[in-house]
């Protein structure tokens, strides 16, 4: 049902024609209309979700194997379509080509693969052993169903990883899939679906739902769970509309990923994934490096170096390969968001050591901005910037970078620098994020083994390793009582007989009442 006009021509997905009228798609490096996509009503989502329905029971007979054929296809489409993929990307975000290739297509070529050769181990039946005596000699199993049709809403920030990503591990499971990208981005879904046809999907499986908040909002009143990427904000409503048809939520929020800077650290390493991880993408990710506390005896020497780094980055429109490290701002209201937070810490005291304005037009541009003599009582330190941004704070020692690290409503990512590494470990340890680096950062998202998933406003639920599957399941126990053990009539049953009673109190003090406590 979802259609895109490109270049004058108007393609259909989801089987419809589109009649034109619709939301614009800018390119955000130079502000020109590129598409136009429709914006589909409560009703349009209603039939993608009868479509979705009638599909999935065919896609999930496919098994496995017959799954993962198409999944495999898919990781050869990515890496031999990587420039088209690439360019629609940086078409609709403004992003470089590198943050492209880097972040996107990598991801999706190593999802591909993931889950198709892991979902079959991840959703196998597992054979569990009790302690129970009342259960001795029966089979009991817990095994994985699709839970039928999945919604999942994305944020504009990765179109291909974070939008379409989560789509992979659902569809792995054997569920129909209905994305809602986000507005602003919408055309690497559409062309995913294009991918996905090619590769041999059978129809409707996967559908793309292209609309605004609304849209998303009447997804979730028509799936059986909704896997959400985007704003603590938005993450709220989401659950909350869900609630109301008890529909399970799995919520990846924002961040305000904190870097911590011991006095022992390689400071040139450190400077070099502070530059890296908080002006990657533009600031835009959720794990990016959003603020950094020094120790103060290494403070003047690692600003200095961040800030010769940040000055030498190259911003602009994207011209290929190689062409500028940070690219345009994607959400033309992020703009105001950075620059609300820049001059928020200047007009409280803070400095900008480079950068501090909007850059040059006609795109959205925001200059690499490293700024001091900040604190929390400025909203670049205590709330999501998403933006080319880099505050810093002289702390005394590592108990105060803990202590400030953990005053924030997020728990999304955090890093430590130090050439000592038990120290550093145990540092992490009391880092209240759902994932912590030691002498790095970001990189543990690209380890799909690792469960990645936000504490506190930050997220519910997570994505990546076992669960990230098994949340697109539901979970059934099977209990078998085999002939052997199937008594006509056992020991606690009815009539309820003293002796039996006083026996059975025996058994469980033998069994669960002896052995040391403290
Ligand atoms: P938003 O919360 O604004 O939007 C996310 C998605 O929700 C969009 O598709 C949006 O549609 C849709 N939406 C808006 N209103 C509703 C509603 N009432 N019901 C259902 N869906 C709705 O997030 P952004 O797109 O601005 O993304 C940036 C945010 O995403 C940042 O906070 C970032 O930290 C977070 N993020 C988190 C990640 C994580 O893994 N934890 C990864 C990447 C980003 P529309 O855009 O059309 O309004």
């Amino acid at each position: 049902m979802a259609s895109v006009e490109q270049a004058g021509q108007t393609a259909t997905t989801n089987g419809e024609v589109h009649d034109g009228a619709g939301i614009p798609v800018e390119n955000p490096a130079s502000g020109q209309v590129i598409a136009t996509v429709p914006e589909l009503s409560a009703e349009q989502v209603h039939e993608l979700a009868r479509r979705g329905r009638a599909a999935q029971p065919g896609w999930e007979a496919l098994g496995f194997e017959g799954r993962a054929r198409v999944l495999l296809r898919m990781q050869k489409w990515v890496l031999d379509n990587a420039e088209r993929v690439v360019e629609t990307i940086i078409s609709e975000t403004g992003k470089t080509y590198e943050d492209a290739q880097l972040a996107e297509i990598s991801y999706a070529a190593s999802a591909f693969g993931f889950w198709a050769k892991n979902a079959e181990e991840f959703l196998a039946d597992e054979r569990i052993r009790a302690s129970s005596p009342l259960v001795l000699g029966r089979k009991l199993v817990v095994r994985y169903r699709p839970l039928g049709l999945v919604g999942v809403i994305g944020p504009w920030n990765y179109p291909l990883t974070n939008s379409f990503g989560d789509c992979i591990p659902a569809l792995a499971a054997g569920n129909s899939v209905i994305l809602k990208p986000s507005e602003i981005t919408p055309l690497t879904s559409l062309l995913m679906l294009e991918a996905l046809q090619e590769c041999g999907m059978p129809e409707n499986v996967y559908q793309v739902a292209t609309g605004r908040g609304e849209t998303g909002a009447a997804l979730v009143d028509e799936v059986d769970m909704i896997m959400f990427t985007g704003s603590t904000r938005t993450g709220k409503k989401v659950m909350e509309r869900a609630a109301q048809t008890v529909t399970p939520v799995s919520l990846e929020m924002g961040g305000k990923d904190p870097m911590i800077v011991l006095a022992d650290a390689d400071l040139e390493r450190a400077a070099n994934a502070a530059t890296f991880y908080s002006m990657q993408n533009g600031g835009q990710t959720c794990i990016s490096i959003e603020r950094v506390y020094v120790e103060e005896p290494v403070y003047d020497e690692f600003v200095s170096k961040v800030t010769e780094k940040v000055r030498a980055l190259r911003q602009g429109t994207p011209a290929g390969p190689g062409s500028v490290e940070v690219g345009a701002i994607t959400f033309p209201p992020q703009m105001e968001v950075i620059e609300g937070h820049v001059q928020d810490a200047l007009a409280k005291g803070a400095r900008a050591l480079t950068g501090g304005h909007r850059g040059p037009g006609p795109g959205q541009f925001f200059e690499p901005t490293v700024l001091v003599d900040v604190d929390h009582s400025m909203q670049c330190m205590t709330e999501e910037t998403f933006g080319p941004t880099l505050p810093i704070m002289k702390v005394q020692d590592a108990d105060e970078a803990v202590r400030m690290a953990n005053e924030s409503p997020y728990g999304l990512a955090g890093s430590v620098f130090t050439r000592d590494n038990h120290k550093g470990e145990a540092i992490a340890r009391r880092v209240e994020a759902g994932a912590v680096c030691v002498n790095d950062a970001m990189l543990n998202y690209s380890a799909l083994e690792l469960p990645m998933g936000g504490w506190k406003a930050s997220g519910l639920g997570s994505r990546h390793g076992a669960n990230g599957i098994r949340k697109y399941t539901r979970q059934q126990t099977l209990l078998v009582t085999p002939k052997l053990a199937a008594r006509k009539r056992d020991v606690h049953m009815f009539p309820y007989r003293k002796s039996t009673t006083r026996m059975l109190g025996r058994l469980f003090r033998l069994l669960w009442g002896r052995g040391k406590r403290g």
